[in-house]
């Protein structure tokens, strides 16, 4: 249903000020009672607005709102990442293109002992095979985006925060990292990935739920 601009300054009014009169509604829109009636009855019946005997008017809150919000803030990262690609930093950009291909995915991983080094996507690909360099020659590590500068998150993160993450940092895919000790040094393990695809496949099974 669509809402009437009034509509929705009644219920911004009621949402800061509840429990509310209608004289006082009125009074703070410059209408009369009568004006804002149709809209109040309107509300109620709709279930947005509850007009409590005496006391005035109240919003009702959305019963599904909180579970549902809060389910999705408690789905962890480490419950729906996938595994990731790896490639090594020296592997040709060729065969990089084949290993994209053959795992059907879009980024990759590098990685060296199992510590994440960079990632590479289906852009660089392009963007190396626009340019004349040779890529059964060129190792895959001169053309991905190299730590620090990727954006990770970690097995504890929520799914929600990766999702965003995704969004803020217009990247179609997150390594999940765990930082660990290699030879008395802490580095980035990477232990999953979490991708657009993850967060559809997470978003269609809470509708599924519902
Ligand atoms: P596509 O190339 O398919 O559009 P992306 O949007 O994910 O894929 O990649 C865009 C650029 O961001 C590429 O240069 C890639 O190397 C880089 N990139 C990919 N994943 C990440 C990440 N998690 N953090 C930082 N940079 C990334």
């Amino acid at each position: 249903m669509k809402l009437s601009l009034r509509q929705e300054q009644i219920i911004e009014l009621v949402k800061e000020n509840e429990p509310i009169t209608s004289e006082a509604i009125a009074k703070e829109l410059g209408l009369t009672r009568s004006a804002i009636r149709p809209d109040l009855s309107i509300l109620t019946m709709t279930g947005i607005l509850q007009a409590r005997p005496k006391v005035g008017y109240v919003c009702v809150k959305n019963s599904n709102k909180g579970p549902k919000n809060s389910e999705i803030r408690n789905i962890k990262v480490k419950d729906v990442m996938s595994e990731p690609v790896l490639v090594k930093e020296d592997t040709p950009v060729y065969e990089a293109i084949l290993t994209l291909f053959l795992n059907d995915t879009g980024t990759l991983f590098i990685e060296n002992e199992g510590a994440l080094l960079g990632a590479v996507s289906r852009k660089d690909f392009i963007k190396m095979a626009m340019g004349t360099a040779d890529m059964h020659r060129v190792p895959v590590g001169i053309i991905m985006t190299r730590m620090p500068n990727i954006v990770s998150v970690s097995e504890e993160d929520s799914a929600f925060d990766a999702a965003k993450k995704i969004i803020e940092h217009q990247v179609d895919s997150l390594p999940v990292v765990r930082l660990e000790l290699l030879r008395g040094k802490e580095v980035p393990k990477i232990v999953g990935k979490i991708s657009k695809t993850t967060i559809s496949m997470v978003f269609v099974k809470l509708g599924e739920n519902e």
